[in-house]
């Protein structure tokens, strides 16, 4: 491909992170390198899509030629590859900042999570997407010919770079729209000069692609390879969702994720279906094999493709799917919608809610068939997506049991937080006599694990559930029971274990508040304002006190995130309760001179076993410097 060079010559500088990523790549994707033409196939694809779909409100985009495809070709003589598709082009600021920089949200953090080990970093590279700068791995100068459909031909934009710091930049003549793209490939690249080899690698990645890839006929004649003046369309050219599902092989759908879910590796799942009924529409619909970088940006793109009647509508269409499964990608295929459908009419639209609600139960489905059949995978859902889910209890009321039954927690039966239990398997286990579900939340998976709150259901051998996600507080918040059976958190309100106490355990309890009255009441003269209430506690076995939230006050590892927050919390006071059996409580009934300090103690430390943070750490420190003194006297 010749350009002009004309005065509008510029050189500019990569952004920092398209430099790293683009070493990156070239390293750590090399033994990969195939997957360039996906790449780039994949993008002229999508250019297509995005004429088709300007077209319809702008018929003279087309510019009397309406044909939509991608040809790929080759130089022998060059050592050049090409890959041209007639979509709809880039203007030149397009051009410097689609190919000159990284737009995509959760970049920052990507580069942070790089550990220079080529094999991690290749895998990590692999989610974060690779895109357009894979064509470095095979060439060593990359040009990009294009103009934006609809410009006057001077408008044309040349770029190029040979993949180090800077791309140079300038207007030329173009007569054809669309966008070309040549590689220069690296010396040892020359087996991808070859139509069968070419023809392989497309058929292998991009045959689902919906436009056809154009070659050029070869022939071979007298054990000589021969070019014909004639085209041939090497991939199948369907949209692949509009198959049957008998004729797509693993492979196809496993492809297909890469080029609508913009992502490197497989899928862990997919639903594919026709649905008929108020609204006509084919789903094809994945579960990632992994969560993205951006799962918890609210701005993040490539959710599910909106097609009419297979004409690319829009990319991310949100409304198809309700926030909580924003993990999900895939394609909608509407049979009804008008084709002008914009993003305010999918808002209010009662159709789209129908699609809607078909495609959130559909991927339900799925869900359980894995948490049925295939346990494996679905463990491994639950711990790339689990807490996305969580926000569904809250979320969708009307499939509020559906997702309670899919939630997975962490159990003080459980050594770690890989081994979790539904709220079915739970009641299954439920000692006798048991009539509610118990949970703890604290901030860690540790700090949960060793509440003392769990002394005496440890005791008792009565399993709780360990709820350390952000999302738990909000979860349980929403969530009040399971199959009729209520969730209790095991730091809140007046413990009542119900039929898991017999009547000479309560009698020995009352007896022993009534003993410790006067203790009671004198630590909370003591605390005053900083505790609520003092009583004696059933809770404990090994600590001298915890701290629980009154039945209807907000515990306070909420108050603690809202706190971290920035939020404003209620100002409600903790209760204290004391273990009647611990001998630094017995030791405090014939406490006088000290009697503030240890009372303070005993507050601070309840508070710091829950995960709280004191308020004057300075004194609680001297106070039990002091205390230690005392007791060598
Ligand atoms: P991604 O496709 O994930 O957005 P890429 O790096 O592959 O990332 O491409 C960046 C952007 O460049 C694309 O989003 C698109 O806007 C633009 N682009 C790439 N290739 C083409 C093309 N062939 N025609 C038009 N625009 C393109």
């Amino acid at each position: 491909m010749t350009a002009s060079a004309t005065a509008s010559r510029e050189t500019l500088g990569f952004q920092t992170e398209v430099k790293q990523l683009l070493q990156l790549m070239i390293h750590s994707l090399y033994s990969n390198r195939e997957i360039f033409l996906r790449e780039l196939v994949s993008n002229a694809s999508d250019a297509c899509d995005k004429l088709r779909f300007e077209a319809l409100h702008n018929d003279s985009l087309y510019e009397n030629a309406s044909e939509l495809n991608i040809r790929v070709s080759y130089d022998k003589a060059a050592r050049t590859l090409t890959i041209a598709d007639s979509g709809i082009g880039m203007s030149r600021d397009e051009v410097i900042a689609n190919l000159g920089t990284i737009a995509k949200s959760g970049t920052r953090d990507f580069f942070s999570k790089l550990s220079g080990d080529q094999q991690k970093d290749a895998h990590l590279i692999g989610q974060f997407g690779v895109g357009f700068y894979s064509a470095f791995i095979v060439a060593d100068k990359v040009s990009v010919l294009t103009r934006r459909a609809g410009e006057k031909s001077d408008q044309g934009v040349y770029w190029e770079s040979d993949g180090g710091g800077e791309f140079s930049i300038e207007m030329v003549e173009r007569a054809a729209r669309g966008t070309e793209i040549t590689l220069h490939l690296r010396e040892d690249q020359d087996d991808l000069l070859a139509g069968h080899k070419l023809r392989e690698i497309i058929r292998k990645y991009s045959n689902h692609i919906m436009q056809p890839i154009l070659m050029q006929k070869e022939e071979w004649k007298d054990g000589k390879q021969e070019l014909l003046n004639e085209d041939e369309t090497v991939n199948q050219a369907s949209a692949l969702w509009t198959r049957s599902k008998n004729d797509i092989t693993e492979e196809q759908y496993q492809e297909f994720y890469k080029h609508v879910g913009h992502d490197f590796d497989d899928p862990l799942a997919w639903t594919h279906a026709r649905v008929e009924g108020r609204q006509d529409y084919t789903q094809l619909l994945y579960i990632p094999g992994r969560a993205p970088f951006d799962l918890y940006d609210r701005n993040t793109r490539h959710g599910i493709k909106l097609y009419v009647r297979r004409v690319f509508i829009m990319d991310d269409a949100e409304q198809l799917m309700p926030q909580y499964m924003r993990f999900v990608r895939g394609v909608v295929d509407s049979s009804d919608l008008p084709l002008n459908v914009s993003r305010e009419i999918l808002q209010e639209s009662k159709d789209i809610e129908a699609i809607r609600k078909g495609c959130t139960g559909k991927v339900l489905g799925l869900l359980f068939d894995l948490a049925e059949n295939d346990k494996e995978k679905y463990a491994k859902f639950w711990g790339e997506f689990g807490k996305v889910l969580k926000e569904g209890i809250g979320e969708d009321f009307a499939n509020k049991d559906k997702i309670a039954a899919l939630l997975r927690f962490a159990s003080t039966l459980a050594d770690t937080t890989d081994e979790t239990v539904s709220l079915k398997d739970y009641i299954a286990r439920m000692k006798d006599g048991q009539e509610k579900i118990y949970y703890v939340t604290a901030d860690s998976f540790n700090a949960a694990k060793n509440s003392p709150h769990l002394e005496v259901f440890r005791k008792k051998g009565i399993e709780v559930l360990l709820l350390s996600d952000r999302v738990d507080e909000w979860l349980v918040s929403n969530m009040f029971e399971f199959e009729g059976k209520s969730l209790v958190s095991v730091a809140k309100g007046g413990l009542d274990l119900g039929k898991l106490e017999d009547a000479a355990e309560k009698q020995e309890q009352e007896k022993q508040a009534d003993e410790l009255k006067g203790l009671t009441d004198k630590i909370k003269t003591s605390l005053a304002e900083r505790v609520k209430e003092v009583r004696v506690t059933h809770r404990l076995t090994d600590s001298p006190a915890c701290l629980v939230a009154d039945e209807h006050d907000m515990s306070g590892n909420l108050a603690r995130l809202m706190k971290a927050a920035g939020q404003k919390s209620p100002n409600s006071q903790p209760i204290l309760e004391i273990n009647p059996k611990h001998p630094v409580v017995l030791r405090l009934q014939n406490e006088d001179a000290r009697f503030d300090d240890w009372a303070a103690v005993l507050f601070d430390q309840a508070l710091l076993a829950e995960g709280g943070h004191l308020d004057d750490p300075a004194g609680f420190v001297k106070r039990i410097n002091q205390l230690m003194l005392d007791m060598g006297k």
